[in-house]
């Protein structure tokens, strides 16, 4: 049996090692898409701070670690599926046979199609080198312009901010995070950014990026802004164009089913670039994060094993700490429809919670910014499903307490 596993992120590296576990003598290998040894790209942040070296952002830091587990790491990447064969051809030319495959490719970073945006000085914050580029640059006091304050800029901006340097960060939508958190929320994390010195223009568009004697240039849609370096975080696409003509079935993503199987059978994905299921229901989802990159690796390796393990499904889940501010947010927070929503908002206080329920007092969604205390509680009711019933009215009046409706709800399940 040959398993080829095409990603050396959190779910290729997951699945390898549960490969490994199931099937001691399989043929494994590992196609990394990137040179050195498998990276969290996570770890990123960390290493901008200075907290950890380019070394410390390995997934398995031991040495020698693949050649003990017997699987060989190779820095290819697929240029295609081969239709009717179980077979890849690889960017060089070579072919390779598997017997099960599992893509698990991740994502791209995607640029707003701007002049200027290939200029030098524009980088995006994805890899590693990525990474290097934007240590080279952002020194103290250097000027830097952040595009988009998404979730991926939201987590890089507290490492640039410990850099020193003079930060700019625009944003399209009219909040930051606006796919994260709503207008209260995203509110008061673009209060507190400002108050710790950051300039935040949200519903802002970058226009162009114009250089000069070595000094960029940000030209927005409320004034220009000058800038050593300007880094895109606009976005992500999952890494599917290899697939094209493959008989393997993609929308956002990688459609994969309970089994984490995609349309042509034996070919599995696993982490942002699959499309599965949600928790809660509903149409599948690409929920680009890493616990669920590493579940998907566990549970698509014990099903290319033959296994037979099915995906509950992955709960949306979003947790940012930003220069000393927690804001998580999860499941289908924004509510609206049939859902019943209480909200405390004691924003001055830096202090914010929203919780959505379905008609049958289930949790659904939540916001909270600040309540780091009750990340747990909010996760751990979302995921158990369990009703509520009786705390509504309760926690109509005060949403705080939601830990004890939640011990509440287990004692009336016993
Ligand atoms: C700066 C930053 C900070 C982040 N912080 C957090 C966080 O705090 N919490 C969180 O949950 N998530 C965070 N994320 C997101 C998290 O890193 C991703 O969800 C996670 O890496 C997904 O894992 P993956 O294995 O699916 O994909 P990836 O980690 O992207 O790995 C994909 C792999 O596939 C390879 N590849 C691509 N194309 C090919 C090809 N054609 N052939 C072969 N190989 C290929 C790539 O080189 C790479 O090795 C962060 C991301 C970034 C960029």
């Amino acid at each position: 049996m040959h398993f080829l596993v095409a990603g050396g992120g959190p779910a290729g590296v997951t699945a390898c090692e549960t490969l490994r576990r199931l099937d001691p003598a399989a043929e494994i290998t590992l196609l990394c898409g990137e040179p050195g040894e498998p990276y969290g790209r996570m770890a990123i942040p960390y290493y901008l701070i200075g907290n950890i070296d380019a070394e410390g952002t390995r997934l398995r830091k031991r040495h020698g670690y693949w050649e003990g587990l017997g699987i060989p790491l190779r820095h290819d990447r697929i240029a295609s599926l081969v239709p009717d064969r179980d077979q890849v051809i690889l960017e060089g030319g070579e072919r390779l046979d598997f017997d099960r495959l599992l893509i698990a490719t991740g994502a791209h970073p995607v640029s707003p199609p701007i002049p200027g945006i290939d200029l030098p000085g524009v980088v995006h914050c994805w890899t590693l080198e990525d990474a290097h580029a934007i240590a080279e640059r952002a020194d103290e006091g250097s000027k830097v312009v952040l595009m988009g304050a998404g979730f991926i800029g939201c987590i890089i901006l507290e490492s640039l901010v410990k850099r020193g340097v003079r930060l700019s960060v625009i944003e399209q939508g009219p909040r930051m995070v606006p796919r994260m958190l709503d207008e209260v929320a995203g509110g008061m994390l673009q209060a507190h950014c400002e108050s710790q010195g950051v300039r935040v223009l949200t519903g802002t568009r970058a226009e162009s990026i114009a250089e000069s004697g070595g000094r960029l240039a940000v030209a927005t849609s409320q004034g220009e802004i000058p800038a050593d370096l300007v880094i895109v975080a606009t976005g992500v696409r999952s890494n599917t164009g290899f697939l094209d003509g493959s008989g393997v079935d993609c929308d956002q993503g990688v459609l994969v089913d309970e089994h984490l199987e995609s349309s042509r059978a034996g070919v599995f994905a696993a982490g942002d670039v699959a499309q599965g299921p949600d928790l809660l229901g509903g149409n599948r989802q690409v929920h680009a994060i890493q616990p669920t990159a590493v579940e998907h690796g566990r549970i698509a390796a014990l099903n290319m094993a033959g296994q037979g393990a099915r995906y509950p499904g992955s709960l949306n889940m979003n947790i940012l700490d930003t220069l000393g501010l927690v804001s998580v947010s999860f499941g289908n927070w924004e509510g609206g429809g049939e859902h019943q929503t209480l909200s405390l908002d004691s924003r001055d206080a830096g202090r914010y919670l929203k919780l959505v329920f379905d008609d049958q007092d289930r949790l659904r969604g939540a916001i909270a910014v600040g309540h780091t205390e009750k990340v747990g509680i909010l996760r751990g009711l979302i995921q158990s499903r369990r009703p509520l019933r009786g705390w509504r009215e309760r926690l109509q009046r005060d949403p705080t307490r939601i830990a004890e409706a939640y011990v509440g709800a287990i004692e009336a399940s016993a």
